[in-house]
């Protein structure tokens, strides 16, 4: 389906995105990995979707919680590939605390990544895009995006200017071509989650697995996890034709979180 298309996944070498940027190379887009690692597990991975696939797949090593290096970063993926037609904006942090006592560098860091990098990225995206006439902007954001939970003020002011941004990017390109829209997954087992689960097993005094039953049950009706896969299958939606007059919305993949 999207054969021939060149996708850039950013934080894709773990959790959700190295599961979008495996779907996008399964239809036929030659893919950018990014994020860090350890370099031969990353090598195993990107030199795996070329073996599989059949596609081209990159890695680009680069710290996109600054403005500068997000830029260059998203420039030269486009170098690499010949072209940028897919940029998924997945790379994200998190930290908990309360207002009052959550440290600023943490505040920083994940303004500086889960929102500025997606406003750098964008910027730097959309001329290629423009210039072919044809491009899908995918922004992961989060059930954060659009309702908020306690102690997570970095995260949450984060995911709502994504999805603000989101807005704005698509109508700055409507009918040119380049759609923008949001992905709002709910909870997803992976390594960001895991750390909240241990924390919570650790307060609540109980195992890893009774901790994440309690997680789920705070917020997420299905008490069911999304899966990294399933959020691969709507990045793909999003990318086909099917998907060209969708824009500037937030597709919710939470197990009904946000339904009450
Ligand atoms: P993860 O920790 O498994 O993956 C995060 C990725 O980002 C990794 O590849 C990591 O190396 C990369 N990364 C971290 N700092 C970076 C930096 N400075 N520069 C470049 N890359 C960096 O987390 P995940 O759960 O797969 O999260 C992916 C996205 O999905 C995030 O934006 C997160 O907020 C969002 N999300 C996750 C959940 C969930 O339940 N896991 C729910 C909603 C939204």
């Amino acid at each position: 389906m999207l054969k021939g298309k060149h996708a850039v996944v950013t934080g894709s070498t773990s959790g959700i995105g190295l599961s979008i940027a495996r779907e996008l190379a399964a239809n036929g887009a030659n893919v950018v990995l990014n994020g860090f690692g350890d370099p031969d597990a990353i090598e195993k991975e990107r030199a795996g979707l070329e073996q599989e696939f059949g596609v081209k797949s990159y890695y680009i090593n680069a710290d996109l919680s600054k403005a500068e290096p997000t830029r260059d970063f998203i420039n030269k993926a486009a170098q690499t590939l010949g072209g940028i037609d897919i940029l998924v904006n997945n790379a994200g942090i998190q930290h908990t605390d309360l207002i009052e006592d959550f440290p600023i560098d943490r505040w920083d860091a994940i303004i500086g990544l889960n929102l500025s990098a997606v406003f750098h990225g964008t910027a730097a995206a959309l001329p290629h895009m423009k210039k072919q006439g044809w491009g899908r902007i995918i922004n992961i954001a989060s059930a954060h995006g659009l309702v908020a939970s306690a102690n997570k003020s970095a995260y949450v002011a984060a995911k709502h200017g994504v999805v603000g941004l989101t807005k704005v990017t698509a109508l700055e390109n409507a009918g040119n071509g380049v759609t923008c829209n949001a992905i709002c997954p709910g909870w997803v087992r992976t390594p960001l989650v895991e750390k909240q689960i241990e924390a919570l097993a650790k307060k609540l005094n109980v195992d890893i697995e009774a901790a994440a039953k309690e997680l789920l049950a705070e917020k997420q009706p299905s008490l069911q996890f999304v899966t990294p896969k399933q959020l691969a299958g709507a990045a793909v939606f999003l990318a086909s034709d099917a998907a060209e007059q969708m824009t500037g919305t937030t597709l919710s993949l939470d197990g009904g979180w946000t339904a009450r």
